[in-house]
Parts: C-alpha cells; structure tokens; sequence
C-alpha cells in the first residue's frame, strides 16, 4: 500500500484544491489519501481553515470518495495544541465526525500574556525573534518550553499521529543547539515514552527535506531509532501543500525506516490502524 494521511489543501495554507490533490494521487498510485487542514485557532492567523467553511470541507471529502472509487479518502484535521488557548481535540472529532486527528505544535506559549513563539513558516528570522523577544534567547528555556507542550498534548488530547514531531530543530538549523546535547535528547525520550503508553502513531514527516528547510527527515535518525525500538507504529507523511509534493521523498522515507528495521507501517480501516508491509 501507498498512502499518506498528513494534506493540505486550499481550504488551509495549501497551494491547491483538493480535486488536484486527487487527481494526482490516482496519478501516482497511491491507496489511501487523508486531508489534513490546519484546525481553527482562538487566534488569527493565515494558515488554518476558517470554522464556517468546516462543513464545505467535509462535503467536498465527501464528494470525492463518491466520485473516485480508484482511491480511499479520509477526514481529518492536523489540530494544533496551545495551552488555555485551542479547543479540545474531541470537539473536532466529534462535530465534524473526523476519521483521524494529527496533533501538533507550531506556536509555543511562551507563558507571558500567553504571547506565541512561531516556530515553523519560511522565515528563520521569525523563529529568531521570538527567542530573543520571548526567552532572553535562553534556547534551552525556549526549547523545554516547545516539549513541555509536546507532552501536555500527548497527555491530555487524544489524537492519532504526531505531526513532525521534532519540528523545534527545523529553523535552530545547528545554531543554537545541538541535538546530541543530554537535556535534548531526555526531552525526546520523555515524548517517546508518553507516545509509547498512549499508543500513538509517529509520522516520518519529508516536508523539511523537500522546502530544503532541514537536512534531514522529522523526526532525526536517533529519533527514529528510539521509535523503532519501542516499536511505535508509524506513517511516512508528505505534509503537502501542492500537488507535487504528494510523494516527494517517500521511496527516502520507505529506504530510512528500512534502515532502522521497520518493515511496516499502519494504514487506516474501519476497524481502526492495521499494520501492513513497507
Ligand atoms: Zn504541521
Ligand atoms: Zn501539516
């Protein structure tokens, strides 16, 4: 099987309609396509679904499983988790009767007058600013502060997959910190053991690698490594925004998961994720 469960589309900050995003995913083969749009924020902000256009959202899904018995599609939504700030995981299951959830973090609360720290977008002086501004660019500080709510997450919403779970390195790019340093790597077996006990699934993410924003795949090799140990089920993700990007990386994404002696992956059934070969 070919799949991939982590789409963007125009009704977020994708490039295309979610008719492109089919067509091209018959075109390269894939089994199962799930769209992932960023889920409304108490915030604005340009990237995430408008609430009211939920229900478009939802019918056009619906439209295209009618309409294209060559390819399985799925609803879902890659829900961001800010403390005090987003709404319950399961209020978007529930309402919207959502066939997965994606969890994940692009904003950190610093803790002050819960201002955001962005950590993702194009713009390495973005993620600079907020360091400096919101953490005395006290990396470690800042850091702990984007795991800390990695595990929050973890710990209190249920979702399904973690969104590129180490994204926090993506703009460090070696800068500020080294991810071979001890407080790192603890922060990241704390999140692999929390994942472990909540059996939840860790997507092999391309998105850096294809946007040239990062050198390797999230998560890092060692990280994966830790993954495959624990045998935690996972998924290879393209995260695209564009219709190109569908299977960027993915024969790399297969290859790196070989190497760490994962020969499977799960895929989405009626009867909930089942484990097929690589
Ligand atoms: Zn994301
Ligand atoms: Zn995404």
């Amino acid at each position: 099987m070919k799949n991939n469960y982590h789409t963007h589309t125009t009704y977020c900050d994708g490039k295309e309609e979610m008719s492109q995003m089919v067509e091209r995913a018959i075109y390269l083969g894939f089994n199962h396509l799930g769209f992932s749009s960023h889920a409304p924020i108490e915030k604005d902000n340009n990237f995430s679904i408008k609430e009211e256009k939920i229900p478009d959202y939802i019918k056009e899904i619906e439209f295209h499983q009618v309409h294209n018995p060559n390819i399985q599609l799925f609803k879902g939504l890659e829900c961001d988790f800010i403390p005090g700030l987003t709404k319950p995981f399961t209020y978007f299951k529930d309402t919207y009767k959502l066939d997965f959830i994606i969890g994940g973090i692009h904003l950190v609360n610093s803790g002050i007058d819960n201002q955001l720290w962005f950590i993702d977008g194009s713009k390495q002086q973005i993620y600079d600013d907020g360091l400096a501004q919101l953490f005395q660019n006290n990396i470690k500080k800042a850091v702990t502060c984007f795991w800390e709510q990695t595990f929050e997450m973890i710990e209190t919403q249920p979702f399904d997959i973690i969104a590129h779970i180490d994204k926090i390195k993506m703009h460090n790019r070696g800068r500020f910190f080294k991810e071979e340093e001890p407080w790192y790597k603890d922060l990241v077996i704390k999140a692999i053991d929390l994942l472990y006990h909540k059996n939840r699934i860790v997507e092999i993410n391309s998105r850096g690698l294809y946007k040239k924003r990062c050198d390797h795949f999230y998560p890092s090799d060692f990280i994966i490594q830790k993954v495959a140990k624990k045998g935690i089920p996972m998924v290879i993700s393209s995260d695209a925004h564009k219709s190109e990007e569908l299977d960027l990386f993915y024969n790399e994404a297969v290859a790196k998961l070989k190497q760490f002696g994962i020969s499977n992956v799960v895929y989405w059934s009626s009867d909930g994720w089942k484990e097929t070969a690589i």
